[in-house]
């Protein structure tokens, strides 16, 4: 016969913690508590097996799983010598379900169960107080009707609100026993009228009625969004735990509670939560009464009058329970959550599992915990979650604060900020240096818009997904956005901003929230991060054990020593196009891209590359010996190009051309799929000139810095979007020539390899032929993602939402390295390349980088590095650590 059910009371159990698949959590937890030692109520978990048989069979259960139950029930009744149903001392228990992880408030428990028109005289006479039994009924018959008979729980709260309001009451407590007597009725009344039945009398059907139903849950809405959210697989379905009721409403010797033991949201060593003399779990949490604190010390610091605190009103009992948690948290390692009530002086914990804390909280937890030598270090880095750090980085919204929500876009890059609309990039760059704060408001971005970008305190676009423009340049930034909020609408011409029916001006002021993607109005106060000692011992200590190095995408000498700040181990990825766009820079580069000959090219070349000389300078001084890959200019020229709407004349009079010649060469360089077009190497090898000026302004800029400052720098130039070896030979030889010709003129050269991106999957595919030309590779993993599934990334926030709702992608690709297909490209062409290059230096600097599954899979297969912006390096650096020991441990 197959086990479907397991026991658990009174020091014994079928199971242990390490049987979370088959138990769910709470079950495993529930039956280790037991072999614990601990006061548990007896009870039953039937398991996740049944689950999986329930709805692969129709909603039917296994033959013997009956049997089962029928015999558990008993053992509860013999151990407690109370009856199911019976009349003298009625059983009641509660139904719960538990999956493997932990799934609060998402599914469905039924408490009291067990009770009817008889019991409830039975538990009345045994407890001696026939308000609290006939308390109990009429909540009984709320839950239960609410959820597994689908009877709207509202309907019943208006039942009870009506019962006050007609006796002059104003809360709950206020009700007599003849007001709970009445509520039955009328309730059981109510659910005769909705469902055309009466409420169910008999204990045994409404067990199966409640099982059910909390496996049904299992599929609810919000559970399966929750999943979703929380990557937990649908496959591992949940457990339903029966547990017989104890009772924390049975009179002022009783109390149910909640506690931390440490302090969730700071991580601070000491009992942390709330009691209720003379009420049910319920009461604690749906916030009818206040309830007090546990410990005198909590009670000091909330500043209250009366000392009601456990710890006072109860200590020997305070004592028994902070002996348990003493007890817990030795035995879990971890800092525990714990239910529990105190029926006629009797404790009974009812659950424990890993408390859920801040991620400051679980930083000062993890590292408290190693110097109790309760855990190793290589634990404590497993405690973070190293997507959570990035809360700590940016300013994030003063929690209090009232706020108006306007509308809500795509959470693109975290962190708030408030301040006035603007429309256009100049706009915010002129209101930023007279010190006004500015949200930049685009239907969608351009590399035009990146001075307004960076002058601005966050960024708001209506198109546009997570890899979009304005998402990628605004995390490498670490300015907040949130793009693809398709209720905003611009009116350019009247310089408003329509969210829904509301109208907003120019410099009325908003405020985002780039978590979340919510967008509110009016300025609401923001707190500044401040990182704890706490957080560069967990730095210390992933460093210590990762083996990627962390690189940061970073050009302006801002990000980059934010970057630096954060432990950047070097530049993965300078985009010297960001370069391009300052005002001051826009108008030659225009001029390059008009002239009609090589020499005026040339001329204009050389007006940018002091610029270029200046900007180099400023980053190696930050990064000093760290390597700094600079990439030649990648982009289309035409997102160079000026808008023929303007006022050209200046740009008209220095490249000598007419109005009409500039209308003719702008609508010569307009592309049809300029991502797939005239850009990257293709720049370079079309026009030589450009990559010559941009490799002399990266090699002097080396040696002016060993002149004025002796420092040695160490520079990697990088070749974007190639799709074969030819491209690279041509475009290094004419490096290296620029670099002979430099050496001939006395400049002392700096040290520098020459290496490529590969982004395009020929170039993955041909990495054995294009390793033989470079000294190192970087997966452009964006572009490579875009190309192997040709999927526009700017355009994928259209129809990816679609996609993974019908299941057909996990995750968006472009946020999370899709391994099987994009990673398998990375591999092979690693694999290839190192066949022929023992020594190349292998790296990804795609958006991927900062992403902690994508991390693992570069530790996996043994790349290098990974680059990724400055704002998520202390994630890199957690997820690196934790990718390679989980590796070391396998
Ligand atoms: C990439 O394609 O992954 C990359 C880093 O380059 P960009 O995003 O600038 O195209
Ligand atoms: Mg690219």
């Amino acid at each position: 016969m197959n086990k479907w059910v397991y026991n658990f009371g009174f020091g014994k159990a079928d199971g242990n913690a390490e049987m979370r698949d088959v138990l769910g959590g709470k079950g495993a937890n529930l039956a280790e508590m037991n072999r614990l030692g601990l006061s548990v109520p007896p009870g039953f978990t039937i398991s996740t097996d049944v689950c999986h048989f329930y709805y692969q069979n129709n909603k039917n259960y296994p033959d013997e799983l009956n049997i089962q139950v029928d015999k558990s029930i008993k053992q509860i009744e013999e151990k407690l010598n109370f009856t199911f149903g019976g009349t003298d001392f009625p059983l009641l228990v509660s139904v719960r379900s538990g999956s493997r992880a932990s799934m609060p408030g998402m599914m469905d428990t039924v408490l009291n169960l067990g009770l009817n028109d008889e019991t409830v005289k039975a538990l009345a006479s045994a407890s001696n107080d026939e308000r609290f039994a006939y308390d109990s009924y009429r909540r009984f018959i709320q839950m239960y009707s609410d959820i597994v008979l689908g009877v709207p729980h509202e309907d019943f709260e208006e039942l009870l609100e009506t019962e006050k309001l007609t006796n002059g009451m104003i809360v709950d407590a206020d009700l007599k026993t003849e007001n709970m007597r009445s509520l039955v009725n009328k309730y059981k009344e109510l659910v005769k009228n909705t469902t055309k039945h009466e409420f169910p009398q008999d204990p045994k059907s409404q067990l199966w009625g409640a099982i059910s139903a909390v496996f049904d849950s299992w599929r609810n809405q919000r559970a399966i969004t929750y999943r979703k959210l929380n990557d937990i697989p649908e496959e591992w379905g949940t457990a339903v735990n029966v547990q017989a009721m104890v009772f924390g409403n049975m009179g002022n010797d009783c109390c149910t509670g909640v506690a931390f033991t440490r302090n969730p949201s700071t991580g601070e060593n000491e009992i942390y939560g709330e009691y209720l003399v003379n009420a049910q779990g319920e009461d604690v949490v749906a916030g009818i009464r206040t309830p007090e604190p546990l410990s005198k010390k909590a009670f000091k610091k909330s500043g209250g009058e009366k000392d009601n605190s456990m710890e006072t009103l109860m200590p020997d009992l305070y004592k028994e329970l902070t002996d348990v948690f003493r007890k817990l948290e030795s035995h879990y390692l971890d800092m525990q959550d714990v239910e529990f009530t105190i029926q006629k002086n009797n404790l009974w914990i009812l659950q424990t599992r890993n408390g859920k804390r801040t991620t400051n909280a679980a930083i000062k937890i993890a590292v408290d915990l190693v110097n109790e030598n309760v855990i190793s270090k290589k634990e404590a880095l497993f405690r973070i979650n190293a997507e959570s750090l990035e809360q700590l980085l940016h300013p994030t919204l003063d929690p209090n604060a009232k706020k108006t929500l306007l509308t809500k876009g795509l959470p693109a890059s975290p962190g708030a900020a408030s301040g006035k609309i603007v429309f256009d990039a100049d706009e915010a760059e002129k209101l930023s240096k007279l010190e006004e704060k500015v949200i930049l408001v685009r239907t969608e971005t351009s590399p035009e818009d990146i001075h307004g970008m960076h002058a601005a305190k966050g960024i708001l676009t209506g198109r546009g997904g997570m890899t979009s423009h304005a998402a990628v340049v605004a995390r490498g930034m670490g300015r907040p956005c949130v793009s693809g909020a398709s209720e905003i609408f611009i009116d350019e011409n009247n310089q408003t901003l329509k969210i829904r029916e509301k109208i907003l001006n120019i410099h009325d002021i908003i405020t985002i929230n780039g978590s979340t993607g919510e967008v509110f109005l009016g300025e609401i106060a923001t707190v500044e991060p401040e990182l704890s000692d706490y957080f560069n011992i967990i730095m210390h200590w992933a460093n210590k054990y990762k083996s990627l190095s962390i690189r940061t995408n970073a050009e302006t000498p801002e990000d980059v020593k934010i970057a630096k700040k954060f432990g950047a181990e070097g530049i993965g990825l300078c985009r010297t196009e960001h370069m391009f766009f300052d005002s001051e820079r826009i108008k030659f580069m225009r001029e390059m891209i008009l002239a009609n000959t090589t020499l005026e090219r040339k001329k204009a070349l050389e007006k940018l590359e002091p610029y270029q000389k200046e900007d180099f300078k400023k980053i190696f001084k930050i990064m000093k010996e760290l390597p700094v890959t600079i990439r030649l200019l990648d982009p289309p020229l035409h997102e160079f190009l000026p808008k023929l709407d303007e006022d050209n004349s200046e740009l008209l009079s220095s490249a000598g051309i007419s109005k009409t010649e500039l209308k003719n060469r702008v609508e010569q360089l307009q592309e049809l799929n300029p991502m797939l077009g005239h850009r990257g190497a293709r720049l370079g090898i079309t026009f030589p000139e450009i990559y010559e000026m941009q490799t002399r302004a990266i090699l002097e800029a080396g040696h002016e810095l060993l002149k004025e400052k002796n420092i040695k720098v160490n520079i990697e130039i990088m070749i974007p979007l190639i799709f074969s070896a030819t491209e690279l030979e041509i475009l290094k030889k004419s490096i290296l020539q620029v670099s002979e010709e430099l050496s001939k003129k006395k400049v002392i050269v700096p040290n520098f390899i020459v290496g490529t991106m590969i982004e395009l999957p020929r170039a993955a595919l041909l990495a054995d032929e294009i390793a033989k030309q470079a000294d190192f590779f970087s997966f452009g993993t964006n572009d490579l993602t875009q190309t192997t599934y040709g999927i526009s990334r700017d355009d994928a926030g259209r129809f990816l939402e679609n996609y993974i709702e019908k299941n057909i992608l996990e995750i968006d690709p472009f946020v999370s390295l899709d391994q099987s297909g994009v990673g398998s490209l990375i591999d092979t062409a690693k694999i290839k390349s190192r066949n022929v290059n023992k020594t190349i230096k292998l790296g990804i600097c795609g958006e991927h980088g900062g992403d902690p599954k994508s991390i693992d899979f570069c530790n996996t297969i043994g790349l290098d590095y990974v680059s990724c912006s400055p704002y998520r390096i202390p994630i890199a650096k957690l997820a690196a650590a934790q990718a390679r020991l989980k590796a070391t441990s396998d």
